[in-house]
């Protein structure tokens, strides 16, 4: 895959770039271990003056990031501010907490009595060199979500974003360059996915990090395997949406409209599977099939676009195949299923709404990564739980409901990293996130995020002075 700017409203080549070569890749892991050895013995004030720094220059290049982002992967603009201002958010979220966050730990003094010690810490050092492999479709959100809670542990980032957002690649290195990260702390690496093997195997290389599509984490996780490396995997999403007849179902169907088409449709935690009981069934699918055919698609360059293009060429295509299979195979599509004849260039896709889905069709078992929804009725909550539970994936989940008892029957069984009651699945600096099953492993954000990516060091003291 090239390493370009395409800009997807137009299908538009707009810069190239050269993929670093191997000297340069060996310049740059040197780099960052001459960064490590200073960054890991500033003190938390320190750090957390750097990326304090960092977030307020974020603030002020909101809106020529935002425009960055959206010429290369197509969010509508406003989603690309909001990004950039929770970015900004989770920087200073970290800074003002990591030190609380990684505070040294002391066993009770009857454990450690009886482990032999006079005394014992458990303290949080960083690894070293975490290298985050990147998906383009919060291409600000999920490398700051890895970056600041790695910096501020005292560890040093390399950077291999998707090959269509280079510019905001380049723009991330030079952000934590002039906050005043030592030279080497956070280093953005040009180079095509068949080059992460290589400097993943790399004895200067601690640990890594991936954010995509399920073959990418398979073959980076199987490496850091065989090099006995640690990982996080944040992989695909087919989060289930369940609505049942306590729900307030206006307010369910108006925010499903968003759970769906945020960023286009191209987000890992969307809900892409709507459940809907049998009894609000038709009031639902009518409401939301409205709120999706009430998008406006077009330019994302336009204030007034809800939907802009998918980020590729493939992508569309991919959707396109999904879409076609399960009308092939007899579902119905309640509003789109194709591409907008209105848009002629670029790689748009009209929301649709599937229904009459069923078990043998592509979609129901594989990641829609576009504005397409399935939506099936159920019976109870029995069939809403099992449907929910029907996928290779487990991101997160949905439901809504005001029946308490249903509360803790979903919150027991859904098999996910989250379930969003009455709302829709939202990260944030304060909430773990992560999945299960073929969503991958390990945790980003908060606290336990954060511990990912440290060494959890015992101290143990025996007595100074043995009596005789
Ligand atoms: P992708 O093709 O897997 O790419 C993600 C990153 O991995 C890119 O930097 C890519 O580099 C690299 N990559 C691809 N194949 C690789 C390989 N074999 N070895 C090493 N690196 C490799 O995914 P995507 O299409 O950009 O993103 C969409 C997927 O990401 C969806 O499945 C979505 O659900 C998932 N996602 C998950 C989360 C989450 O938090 N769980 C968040 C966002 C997205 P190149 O660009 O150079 O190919």
């Amino acid at each position: 895959m090239p390493i370009a700017t395409v800009n997807p409203a137009t299908g538009e080549t707009l810069r190239t770039f050269d993929a670093l070569g191997p000297d340069e890749i060996e310049q740059r892991l040197a780099l960052a271990m001459a960064a490590f050895s200073q960054h890991r013995t500033a003190g938390f004030d320190r750090r957390a003056e750097l990326l304090g720094r960092a977030a307020d220059l974020l603030d002020q290049d909101q809106q020529e990031i935002a425009r960055t982002m959206t010429t290369e992967m197509g969010k509508p603009i406003a989603a690309a501010r909001a990004e950039a201002a929770k970015c900004a958010k989770a920087m200073r979220w970290y800074a003002a907490r990591a030190e609380e966050l990684l505070a040294d730990e002391h066993p009770a003094p009857a454990d450690v009595d009886d482990a032999g010690a006079t005394r014992v810490t458990v303290r949080y050092r960083p690894l070293g060199a975490v290298l985050a492999v990147m998906p383009w479709n919060f291409p600000l959100w999920q490398v700051v979500r890895f970056a600041a809670p790695a910096l501020m542990a005292g560890n040093v980032g390399l950077l291999k974003h998707a090959s269509n957002v280079p510019q905001t690649a380049l723009y991330l290195e030079d952000l934590f360059r002039r906050a005043g990260f030592p030279e080497g702390c956070f280093q953005t690496l040009l180079v095509g996915s068949g080059a992460v093997e290589g400097i993943l195997r790399d004895p200067r290389v601690a640990a890594a990090t991936l954010t995509g599509s399920e073959p990418a984490g398979r073959s980076v996780a199987s490496v850091a395997g065989d090099e006995v490396k640690k990982t996080v995997l944040e992989l695909g999403g087919s989060d289930a949406y369940v609505v049942m007849p306590s729900a307030d179902v206006e307010r369910a169907a108006r925010t499903a409209v968003t759970a769906r088409v945020q960023n286009n449709g191209q987000s890992c935690i969307a809900a892409k599977r709507f459940i809907v009981h049998d009894d609000v069934y038709d009031d639902f699918c009518a409401r939301f099939t409205a709120g999706m055919q009430a998008l406006t698609v077009g330019d994302p360059i336009e204030e007034s676009t809800d939907i802009g293009p998918l980020a590729s060429e493939q992508g569309r295509a991919d959707l396109e195949e999904l879409v076609d299979d399960a009308l092939a195979r007899g579902a119905t599509a309640r509003c789109g299923g194709r591409r907008p004849k209105e848009q002629p260039r670029g790689w748009f896709y009209e929301p649709t709404v599937l229904t009459e889905v069923s078990a043998g069709m592509r979609i129901h078992h594989e990641e829609a990564f576009g504005p397409v929804a399935t939506v099936y009725r159920v019976h109870g909550i029995d069939e809403a739980v099992d449907l929910a539970n029907d996928t290779p994936f487990g991101l997160s989940s949905n439901a809504w409901t005001r029946d308490e008892a249903e509360v803790e029957r979903f919150a027991r069984d859904l098999e996910a990293g989250g379930v969003f009651f009455n709302g829709m699945t939202a990260s944030h600096p304060a909430l773990p996130f992560g999945g299960v099953k073929r969503s991958g492993y390990g945790r980003e954000l908060s606290g336990h995020g954060m511990r990912e990516f440290c060494n959890i060091t015992t101290l143990w003291h025996g007595p100074e002075h043995q009596d005789a």
